[in-house]
């Protein structure tokens, strides 16, 4: 098994293509040397380089290894190289914020739509970015999370996102009523949030799928909330102040995002 460095100049040791290599290696120098006669053509270089590069991808077929390497490429040039200082401060250790929980959907990654940097969010993402009340058995992974971030990395605010065109909210509004699953996994993963999608159908026995679902998208999350509370390490934080639950939801149709915060507070009921 062969393994090539991304970062390094190991990776200029992979075979070359014999066919055509020099008249290629020909055609960039003389593209460079153009290029450093007329600085002017660079975007114009730019913009024709990014339609030839689409156009031979489509025509080569879908290779990851390649797409893999220029995705660090291009992270390593203009983001790790150009902030030396936060990614010197994050070689000893990391301090984020925040914890979220998000979607495994691609569609959906806050390091996109939040614009959050290396280090600013401990992440979990899972199906329907659902949060599990704490059970150590059955959903240890969950647990191992949630108590890391608040013991150990002392998070101050858990953001649980959930979206429009989830896919796992529709998988568990489609359960029926008996609870018969078809699936190994996905129906009883997403059972987590059964009392969102019950309150959900029983306040809205007007509505359509769709809008049930858009809903529940919303509720679910609110369910997530309220399994945080069952978190011993949790509710301290909350009560103590040091820490705040919220619950987002990103509508990728329309290119918005609300958000909403738990409050928890004491209220005296009687003063004698
Ligand atoms: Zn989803």
């Amino acid at each position: 098994m062969k393994f090539s460095c991304f970062c390094c100049p190991l990776s200029h040791q992979t075979p070359k293509e014999d066919m055509g290599t020099e008249s290629y290696e020909e055609a960039i120098d003389g593209l460079k040397k153009l290029l450093s006669e007329k600085k002017e053509l660079g975007p114009v270089a730019a913009q024709k380089i990014e339609r030839l590069t689409t156009e031979l991808q489509a025509q080569s077929g879908f290779n990851p290894l390649e797409r893999v390497k220029t995705g660090f490429e291009y992270f390593k040039k203009e983001k790790y190289e150009k902030n030396p200082q936060l990614f010197d401060e994050l070689s000893k250790g990391q301090s984020p914020k925040f914890m979220v929980f998000a979607c495994a959907d691609s569609r959906v990654c806050p390091s996109h739509i939040l614009n959050f940097q290396p280090g600013e969010a401990f992440m979990v993402r899972n199906i329907a970015n659902m949060v599990p009340p704490f059970d150590k058995t059955k959903y240890s992974g969950a647990g191992a999370a949630i108590e890391y971030a608040v013991l150990h990395l002392k998070v101050e605010d858990i953001l649980v996102i959930g979206h429009s065109g989830c896919g796992g909210i529709k998988g568990l509004m489609s359960i029926p009523d008996d609870g018969s699953t078809s699936t190994a996994f996905i129906e009883d993963w997403v059972k987590i949030c059964l009392p969102a999608m019950q309150r959900v159908k029983k306040a809205n026995s007007d509505l359509a799928f769709p809008e049930l679902c858009t809903k529940c998208e919303k509720e679910a999350v609110n369910v997530s909330l309220t399994n945080l509370l069952t978190y011993p390490f949790v509710k301290e934080g909350l009560v103590n102040k040091t820490l705040a639950l919220h619950g987002g939801h990103y509508d990728f149709v329309n290119g918005c995002f609300e958000m909403w915060s738990v409050t928890y507070e004491f209220t005296p009921v009687l003063k004698l």
